[in-house]
Parts: C-alpha cells; structure tokens; sequence
C-alpha cells in the first residue's frame, strides 16, 4: 500500500491515482523529481511514491494493464503549499473557520514533536508548510479578542484524521 510522499493520498481502490517510484537508480532524473518538489535535501527511499496527481497527463503510458510512467517522466505538479494544511490537506480558504500555522521552524524541538504528533513520515516542513487548526485541542489557542485566536506555539498538534 503506497502513500504519496507529496500530498500524503493513499493508495485506495476510490483514490482514482496511480502511484509511482522515484527513480532512485536513476541519479539525475531523481534530481530533477526532487528539484521540481523542491526538496532537495530530502531522500526518498526504495519504497516512496508520488502519485498521479503530480504529473501531467502527457507523462503517463495507459496502453498496458497498469498505468505507468513513460520514461524521462518528470513530476511538475506541485501545488501551492501556501494554501493548504501539510496534514489533512484543507485548502486555506477565507471565512471557513480555520486558522492557518507555519510550522516553529526555529524551534527544532518543538518541531519535532509536530512532526512526530502528524506522523506523515520523512519529511520536513518548508516555511511555506501549514497545519490548521483542525489538529490543535483548543487549550494551543490563546484568546486575543472576541473573534481572533492567537497560536501558541509551545503547544503541540493533536492531530485528529
Ligand atoms: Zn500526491
Ligand atoms: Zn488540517
């Protein structure tokens, strides 16, 4: 069963995506997966996949049995993190109730219990990562005013699926 190391999708029958190795034998194409994820410091290992969503259409080879990737195949998809939660991929949209969170990148400690806490493996968050509110227990809030809620950051994510 594969997990999209990008998006964190997994493989289901419903998901209507196909997964795909990273061509790990292959060293500059590789370069070329990791430079368009921009995640150059980041390995993937024999079993990490990305999947269909990031690669256009023109890259797949649907004449088999299974789809596969035609070859020199590179993934261009990837959509802006700015607008979506790293863990349960809620796009940043205004008026739906959810706040937005960069990730305590100068907090190394603090991060690491993030990290663990959403448990989507290997990876490490940008400064354009975010996690909603969604997976924080409302004590992590600290009331500012009426309606606005200011993070704490000390606090850690409780991540709910
Ligand atoms: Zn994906
Ligand atoms: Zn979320």
């Amino acid at each position: 069963m594969s997990t999209c190391v990008f998006c964190k999708t997994k493989q289901s029958k419903y998901c209507g995506r196909s997964f795909h190795k990273f061509p790990v034998k292959d060293v500059l194409r590789l370069q070329q997966w990791l430079k368009e994820m921009k995640r150059k410091d980041w390995k993937p290992n024999r079993n990490s996949t990305l999947c269909s969503a990031h690669f256009t259409n023109d890259c797949f080879d649907r004449t088999g049995f299974l789809i596969t990737l035609k070859k020199n195949s590179v993934p261009t998809i990837f959509d802006n993190p700015k607008s979506e939660c790293s863990s349960c991929h809620r796009l940043r949209e205004y008026g739906r109730g959810y706040s937005f969170f960069k990730f305590p990148l100068d907090e190394p400690d603090i991060m690491k219990q993030w990290i663990a806490n959403i448990n989507i493996g290997p990876w490490s968050p940008s400064s354009d990562s975010f996690l909603c509110s969604d997976h924080f227990e409302p004590c992590c809030f600290q009331k500012k005013s009426q309606k606005l809620y200011n993070f704490t950051k000390r606090q850690y994510p409780n991540v709910i699926w």
